[in-house]
């Protein structure tokens, strides 16, 4: 028998001896694409109970179904980073969500702020990317993604003991890295804003308030995608789970 390769998320709970009925997607995916039958071995999760080894006991087209063997990694909470950003182009914003997968964000926060050019996100496609980047990346949790919020009232309802690692376009040259080793870890989140960034009045705002900190992340202008990836691995390398 073949170890287990292919991983999928499941909404089902997971425990022994479990069977686990396949959507079409799913069962198009594991033995139309992959090719997979009868007795082959798979991975499953859902984001709560862990990743489960699980044998593919039914094989349809269009249907299937798994049972549920034995739990191979147990559930593990990501580290407490949220990711607040202003969508961008389709493209690069699908890049975003499935690189805070990646990086290990616990949940994903979109923000309309007032130069988002993005007006709404589609929260189920970005639900799908969500799976879909864990179910590569061997992520055992699902980040939410929340209804999108105007960054007026995200702040206006915030709660002090979370930070905010505001990627400031305009703040003074600085290293980033002796902030981070300069802070505590906890509840964090990360804002970086849209392609025209953020306006004068959202500065001033963010400035204002004590438990935003503002970092530059070097001397050039990068792209939305690039500044949260790059904020997200300045995180997670000081304060998260690269430590
Ligand atoms: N139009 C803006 C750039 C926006 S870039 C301008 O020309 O000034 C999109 C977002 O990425 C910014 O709002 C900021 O959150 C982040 N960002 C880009 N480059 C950055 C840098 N050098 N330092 C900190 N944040 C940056």
């Amino acid at each position: 028998m073949s170890p287990a390769k292919i991983r999928l998320c499941v909404d089902q709970p997971l425990g022994a001896g479990q069977s686990l009925p396949l959507d079409e997607a799913q069962a198009h995916y594991l033995f139309g694409v992959m090719r997979e039958a009868v007795g082959a071995r798979v991975l499953v999760f859902n984001g709560r109970d862990g990743e489960w080894l699980a044998e593919v006991t039914e094989a349809g087209k269009r249907k299937g179904t798994l049972l549920c063997l034995e739990e191979t990694r147990a559930q593990t909470a990501p580290a407490d980073l949220w990711l607040l950003f202003a969508p961008v182009k389709k493209a690069r914003t699908d890049i975003i969500v499935e690189k805070a997968v990646e990086l290990g964000a616990a949940r994903i926060v979109p923000v309309a702020t007032d130069y988002t050019n993005s007006e709404r996100l589609r929260r189920d496609k970005a639900e799908a990317h969500v799976r879909e980047a864990a179910e590569q990346c061997g992520a055992l949790f699902l980040p939410e993604v929340a209804e999108m919020a105007p960054l007026a009232r995200l702040l206006g309802d915030w709660s002090k003991d979370r930070r905010i690692l505001w990627a400031d376009e305009s703040a003074p040259a600085g290293s980033p890295a002796a902030t981070l080793a300069r802070s505590e870890p906890g509840p964090w989140a990360i804002l970086t804003g849209p392609e025209g960034g953020f306006s004068e009045s959202e500065r001033s705002r963010l400035r204002a308030l004590s438990f935003v900190i503002p970092v530059s992340l070097g001397p050039r202008i990068l792209r939305a995608e690039t500044a949260a990836i790059a904020a997200m691995t300045l995180w997670q390398a000081h304060l998260g789970d690269w430590r």
